[in-house]
């Protein structure tokens, strides 16, 4: 029988109300005759009881965090969650298990906070689901060959859900949320952002990577691989969502070359000036970086300038490790890097002079680019954020069909 992973995030599993709806998904999926496995979220954002990020701040309260301490506590969100999923399906008639990623065979590296998949024992999940059982699986989390437990960085629920479809060979993947699909750009910035129908495996990861809260890049990824179309949906309608595979070129049918406006806020730029450098200051600022831990993008190198950027989190670090290195190194926090994404653009002329019109007529400075074949990213001033993008949302005509 053909296999379906249901994903329900935080806000679809956070309160009785909405544990109903999720109910309505799960038994809908089964009258069509179809072997389901559910993957959850913790409950909630910040401020819930069992949500993930308070879970965290009570350990902080209690004192002196370790990594491996971390990870037991962020695990027991999502065991939670899934144990109350798991009866409030049973209170339905269906048969089901709770399971810990563990149970559900998800193993891990050993890096804790964001360890990867190393692969997903199915015989377990195989045999439940021949017998009609739906297993509820708590997403995010794993356990290491020697028995660690482990979690798979922010947003990893869906992680869990496509590493279980790719294993499964799942007809497809069902990512639900409290929004209709992935949009155009983000709609508490732009009003007239609009659900996306259809988008390309390559576009969504770019999206995912540059900002947009929507999907786990590493979970589009996994998906990717083995060309399972991922579904991202709305809990708490019967929208159709957002699908995405390989196969479509959807906007760029449409004769659009860019499909979505992306953001990251809260980034510092780096400026260094270089003066005649032979490549020993370049090598000693990005080896001084690489020591402290901190990543950077956006990398601009030539031999009279070095500019990229930070998180603002990192700006300390960065400043502590460039020090004394004989330059002048600047840091410029209250940056955002302004993406817009489209497999569409590839070798098409004219998408730079887009950006740079929209930009000019909203009256925002360019601090910095840089591009791939997918993309237009420019560093602005935090403070330009919302006139930029709704700039090159409207030079894009994205808010139209
Ligand atoms: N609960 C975890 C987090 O907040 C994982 C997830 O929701 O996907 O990051
Ligand atoms: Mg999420």
């Amino acid at each position: 029988m053909a296999v379906v992973v249901q994903k329900f995030g935080g806000s679809s599993v956070a309160s009785p109300e909405r544990r109903e709806k999720v109910l309505h998904k799960v038994l809908a999926l089964r009258a069509a005759n179809t072997d389901i496995v559910v993957v959850v979220s913790a409950m909630g954002r910040q401020g819930d009881p069992y949500a993930t990020d308070t879970l965290i701040s009570l350990l902080k309260q209690a004192g002196t965090v370790d990594k491996r301490d971390l990870d037991i506590m962020m695990a027991c969100g999502e065991i939670m969650s899934a144990a109350i999923m798991a009866s409030t399906l049973r209170r339905a008639g269906i048969k089901t298990i709770a399971l810990t990623g563990w149970q559900a065979g998800i193993v891990t590296d050993n890096t804790y906070g964001d360890a990867r998949i190393i692969t997903v024992e199915t015989d377990y999940l195989k045999s439940l689901l021949a017998t009609g059982v739906v297993p509820v699986v708590a997403g995010f989390q794993g356990a290491s060959d020697g028995g660690e437990i482990t979690t798979l960085g922010r947003g990893g629920s869906d992680t869990t859900a496509a590493a279980i479809g790719v294993a499964l060979a799942a007809q497809c993947i069902e990512i639900y949320t409290d929004v209709e699909g992935i949009m155009t750009a983000d709609p508490r910035i732009v009003p007239e952002a609009r659900v996306l129908e259809a988008l390309d495996y390559s576009e969504v990861f770019q999206m995912a990577s540059q900002g947009s809260k929507v999907i786990h890049p590493r979970a589009v990824e996994l998906a990717m691989q083995r060309n399972i179309p991922l579904i991202i949906k709305s809990t708490f309608s019967d929208a159709p969502g957002t699908t995405i595979t390989n196969t479509v070129l959807y906007e760029q049918k449409r004769g659009k070359y860019v499909t979505a406006v992306a953001h990251i806020t809260r980034v510092a730029q780096v400026m260094i000036e270089t003066p005649g450098d032979d490549g020993s200051i370049e090598y000693d600022i990005f080896h001084r970086l690489a020591d402290a831990g901190v990543s950077v993008d956006l990398i601009n190198v030539s031999p009279d300038e070095k500019k990229f950027i930070i998180t603002e989190d990192a700006a300390d670090s960065a400043s502590e490790a460039l020090k004394d290195l004989g330059v002048d190194v600047t840091i410029r926090s209250g940056c955002a890097k302004i993406s817009v994404i489209g497999a569409g653009m590839r070798g098409m002329p004219g998408v730079m002079a887009k950006v740079v019109a929209a930009l000019r007529e909203a009256q925002v400075r360019i601090l910095q680019t840089s591009d791939s074949h997918l993309t237009i990213s420019v560093l602005t001033d935090e403070q330009d954020l919302e006139r930029a993008t709704k700039a090159l949302h409207r030079h894009f005509k994205l808010g139209t069909e």
